[in-house]
């Protein structure tokens, strides 16, 4: 059975992107001739590091591109998640909720801040935080307090929910918002894989109150390193840089600072290569949707797996295509990554769940059915924007 599989995935994949005589990354970045420009520019006039005028671009053109009144630029995604969390004013001995299924950023950025993550199964179709298990997950444990809804069980404080969307498919947004605002709890977005993705035609990452997107080197822009805190609101976005920025009060001269801060900037260089690829977001997007598309296609005839599109009423930025195999099927899962590998298609499988990892063995936790299940039978498949039909042609360098 597995051999058949692992066949007709290979095919699909083949069908899909086509053949290479080099080994077909699972996502490589796109980096534009103005990305080298602008790079230059920053070497020739030695604006390389904190201050320079790139980073403002770039926070400008985030703030336009995803339609958030604000962007502070940070040295990550994981950085800018911890200062979302503290800005939302989640505090040592609190706990958050957040999936399991997620990459680890998402709960270090939670223990960063001393507090503790309370992992919730995930729904489906969007392999995101699922309103049910949501829900009934507060109905068990959440008891309002003065201080704001707590856990019975543990007596912490629930200080928010953190919604990640996966592979760059918008979560339940409509449904997740609901339940913390019932519960008054606040919502907080890892956009860091959803750049470039739409709910109901607004952008991922402005339904939380604060929401942390990632520009690492495998995202669908990057900086090399980087990431950014997204906001509308004015006063939270002040907090934000002031708190990336050691706490400096601005003065021409006069170094004082008027709090424990972090050093979290982005540098102006690295800056300058995201400025190159966010002009061009657009282009990207339509590359990741035509591969998304050709998947599509190529997998609907294959027995055994499927393929994961966008949810409806959502724009996916499609960053990490992913299969799944059937719940039956699980066992093939590690032959079907051997026979892709070895066929030059470098795929992987999706993280192990966080409440299998030692450090978060014991947090709190709701029944994680899903999360266990597809995490035995997701592959992500190569999905660089340079496999698109017609981009090598468009595209030389
Ligand atoms: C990439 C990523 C982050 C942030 O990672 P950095 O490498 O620190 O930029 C956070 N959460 C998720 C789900 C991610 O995929």
């Amino acid at each position: 059975m597995t051999h058949s599989l692992s066949e007709a995935i290979v095919d699909g994949v083949r069908r899909a992107i086509g053949s290479f005589d080099e080994t077909v990354l699972l996502h490589r970045p796109y980096l534009p001739p103005t990305a080298w420009q602008f790079v230059k520019e920053c070497l020739d006039t030695s604006w390389v590091s904190s201050a320079g005028s790139y980073v403002t671009r770039f926070e400008e053109l985030l703030a336009t591109t995803t339609g958030c009144e604000r962007a502070v630029a940070t040295v990550n995604g994981t950085a800018a998640l911890e200062v979302c969390l503290r800005l939302t004013g989640v505090e040592p001995g609190d706990e958050v909720i957040c999936p399991s299924l997620t990459f680890v950023a998402t709960a270090n950025a939670i223990s960063h801040c001393q507090a503790v993550p309370h992992f919730v199964d995930v729904s489906a179709s969007r392999l995101s935080i699922g309103p049910d298990a949501l829900d009934d997950r507060l109905r068990k444990v959440a008891v309002a307090s003065p201080e704001g809804t707590r856990n019975r069980e543990t007596g912490r404080r629930i200080a928010a929910v953190c919604l990640m969307h996966c592979f760059g498919h918008p979560g339940q947004l409509r449904e997740i918002v609901e339940i913390c605002g019932r519960y008054e709890i606040p919502l907080i977005e890892d956009a860091a894989e959803s750049l470039g993705s739409t709910y109901e035609g607004k952008h991922t990452g402005r339904f939380g109150k604060v929401s942390a997107v990632s520009f690492n080197g495998n995202k669908i822009i990057t900086t090399g390193g980087g990431g950014a805190i997204l906001t509308d609101d004015h006063e939270l976005a002040d907090r934000a840089k002031h708190l990336t920025t050691t706490g400096k009060v601005a003065h021409p001269w006069e170094f004082r600072h008027d709090e424990v801060a972090w050093n979290y900037r982005l540098p102006n260089v690295n800056a300058a290569m995201g400025v190159a690829q966010l002009e061009i977001l657009s282009e990207l997007l339509n590359a990741k949707r035509a591969i998304a598309g050709r998947y599509a296609d190529a997998f609907a005839a294959v027995e055994g797996a499927q393929f994961l599109t966008e949810p409806p009423d959502c724009q996916s930025n499609y960053w990490l295509n992913c299969i799944l195999l059937d719940p039956e099927l699980a066992e093939s899962r590690d032959g079907v990554l051997e026979a892709l590998n070895a066929s030059g298609y470098q795929c992987r499988p999706v993280w192990i769940p966080m409440h299998q990892l030692e450090m978060y063995r014991d947090c709190p936790r709701g029944p994680l059915e899903q999360t266990e299940s597809l995490s035995r039978r997701a592959i992500n498949i190569p999905s660089s924007a340079h496999l698109a039909p017609g981009w090598a042609e468009k595209h030389v360098r």
